[in-house]
């Protein structure tokens, strides 16, 4: 094994014990009853073959068997405690992994879930975990401490009786055998081993060409099932071909299968028939030093049966030392996700509580270009602008409105310059204060099947007045009013059979509503109004003040007819600010604005 498999085996060990150390002493102990089971009716069963031999009486012939009767029962009872412990919490903890890995994700750095080669560790850390990488890691770790608890309890057995070899020749010949036994040993072991890495590395090669084929499966079956995607494949008659390329990637799969089946039976194969040639020459040595007068009967049968319990452990050890190897490398993604460090600094300094809601803020010479991009999507942009303030953000696609947003919040940090809070830097806030300032209504922002009122809240724990009054303020007030079960209305059937599907408008209205709820200085909405219908649209427009009250809007569209009611218009283009002021002062000046205008009047004839 490489420096960098054990780095990732390490790894695991210490994931483990740092949070399920009750299942590493549970896999320690059906290790140990699992290995010391047969050795019980070994031990005993020789015992009692040399007490019947020696001609003892009926009484303690009856007394030796109970004692191996009522070990084996109690020692199986044990074991078979432990396994079921094991393995039932196999899927247990196999959830606790995807649950960690969720939580890492929520709450590692934004920019990693924007960032594709993070996205692709992620997911393949995902489908690593399928059946739980740390489940797996311990049931062959189990086959590791199994083997060697038969190690130590055979030498136990053996170590002594080697010394009982005569004299002269027959020494000599016993020293023989021993040799030729520990070279067997040996053999057996190092030729499983490598049987059982090629088998392995055969196998992973055919498990990395299904991972994909898995999540493509999963994606075409998901579409093929999905309400939504089932009308726009029935529309567009393409229903047939996604049912063809899934049967056709059943056929790939199936057929990795078989392969992966034969090269199962192969390696197997080296299994058995290196636990046959030792079990003969085991037999062979055994025979030989009874032959020679050297152990009685009972001890052919002790030696002979702990040999073989020995050659079984040996093969298990040297395939479950390949399958570390395998364990590796499935940690491999899992380590290398879960040890994402932050990039971000992360301030102490609380947020001021601002009683009169005034913050000031001020983009002071700010660059900035995303990971991995050679180019400023934000140039050099120096603004500032008070609580209380509703201002749009309006310019072409691409010109870097949300990236602003983006900066903003916080999602991501300035390449160059600093943007500043009431005169302190943002990047010294503590970052779960510094966030509550924000309420956020992306353009694709998501509703989910919970129930309406939990929606809203973000949370089970409703302030009903407070939901109503939101859902109000962002227009769904009658719509509520005509729900029969009010807030308790499941969104969507996904979750729910009474549940009721809303439309994108009303959903739209539902996230505004959210970010209503929250009450923060800031509201930002982008694009808020896209899946509304006009008359929805000013709706929500001539309802903006009020549901803003005296905190900060910003306020960005493409639409520019959305965005007259704002005091301050931002013209954003190419990174740059390039106009600033108020709509009527915008369309009076040659520019971008004007320009844009223009463009968009004809739909908007006879507003403005
Ligand atoms: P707007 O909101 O004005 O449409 P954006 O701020 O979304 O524009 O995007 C500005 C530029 O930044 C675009 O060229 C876009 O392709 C690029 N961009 C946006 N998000 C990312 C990202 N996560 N990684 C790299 N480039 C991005």
């Amino acid at each position: 094994m490489s420096k960098q498999e054990w780095g990732y085996i390490r790894f695991l060990l210490r994931d483990i014990l740092k949070r399920e150390k009750g299942r590493f002493a549970t896999m320690a102990l059906l290790s140990l009853t699992e290995g010391l089971l047969p050795y019980i009716s070994i031990v005993g069963m020789g015992v009692l073959l040399d007490e019947v031999y020696n001609g003892a009486d009926g009484k303690k012939l009856l007394g030796c068997a109970l004692v191996i009767l009522l070990g084996t029962f109690f020692c199986r009872l044990l074991m078979e405690r432990f396994l079921e412990s094991f393995s039932q919490k196999l899927d247990y903890t196999k959830d606790l992994e995807a649950r960690e890995m969720n939580r890492k994700s929520l709450s590692m750095d934004y920019e990693y879930l924007e960032d594709d080669h993070v996205q692709d560790l992620r997911s393949s850390a995902f489908s690593k975990s399928f059946f739980g990488i740390r489940g797996w890691f311990l049931w062959h770790l189990h086959d590791i401490c199994k083997s060697i608890v038969s190690f130590i309890l055979t030498l136990c057995i053996f170590v002594p009786t080697l010394f009982g070899t005569g004299e002269g020749l027959r020494a000599r010949n016993i020293l023989w055998l021993m040799l030729g036994l520990c070279l067997m040993l040996g053999a057996v072991f190092w030729g499983n081993y490598q049987a059982s890495i090629r088998y392995i590395r055969k196998v992973n090669k055919i498990f990395n060409a299904s991972d994909g084929l898995y999540t493509r499966k999963k994606y075409f079956a998901d579409l093929l099932s999905g309400a939504d995607s089932q009308k726009d494949l029935k529309i567009n008659s393409q229903q047939n071909a996604l049912d063809e390329e899934i049967g056709k990637i059943c056929r790939t799969l199936r057929e990795n299968q078989s392969s992966e089946s034969r090269l199962f039976i192969k390696r197997k194969a080296v299994n058995i028939a290196s636990s046959q040639l030792s079990c003969f020459l085991i037999y062979l040595f055994v025979s030989l030093r009874a032959f020679m007068g050297l152990i009685s009967i009972g001890n052919v049968v002790v030696y002979a049966a702990a040999m073989v319990q020995l050659m079984d452990a040996l093969n298990h050890f040297s395939v479950s030392i390949g399958h570390m190897k395998q364990m590796a490398m499935f940690a491999k993604d899992y380590a290398d996700f879960m040890g994402l460090e932050k990039r971000k600094y992360t301030g102490t300094i609380p947020v001021e509580k601002r009683r009169d809601n005034r913050f000031q803020v001020s983009f002071e010479h700010v660059s900035f270009r995303y990971p991995g991009s050679a180019e400023n999507v934000i140039n050099d942009l120096t603004l500032s602008f008070e609580i209380g303030e509703k201002m749009a953000i309006v310019g072409k696609n691409g010109s870097g409105k949300s990236t602003f947003i983006k900066l903003l919040c916080r999602l991501y940090d300035v390449t160059e310059g600093v943007i500043k809070v009431n005169g302190i830097d943002i990047r010294k806030y503590d970052p779960a204060e510094y966030s509550r300032l924000f309420a956020v209504v992306f353009q694709d922002f998501s509703i989910f099947a919970f129930s309406l009122g939990e929606n809203i809240a973000s949370s089970d724990k409703t302030e009903e007045p407070l939901v109503r009054d939101s859902l109000t303020k962002a227009g769904l007030g009658e719509r509520l009013a005509g729900l029969p079960q009010g807030l308790d209305t499941y969104v969507g059937k996904e979750y729910h059979s009474d549940g009721i599907t809303f439309s994108g408008g009303e959903k739209q209205k539902m996230a505004i509503a959210r970010a209503i709820y929250k009450n923060a200085p800031f509201v930002i909405m982008d694009e808020p109004t896209a899946a509304l219908d006009p008359l929805a649209e000013c709706e929500v427009y001539a309802g903006f003040d009020k549901m803003v009250g005296n905190k900060t809007a910003l306020y960005i569209s493409h639409r520019l007819a959305s965005c007259r009611f704002c005091e301050d218009i931002l013209v954003f283009d190419r990174g740059r600010v390039v106009q600033r002021g108020s709509h009527e002062e915008l369309k009076a000046q040659e520019g971008l604005y004007r320009e844009l205008w223009n463009a968009q009047a004809q739909y908007y004839e006879g507003e403005g």
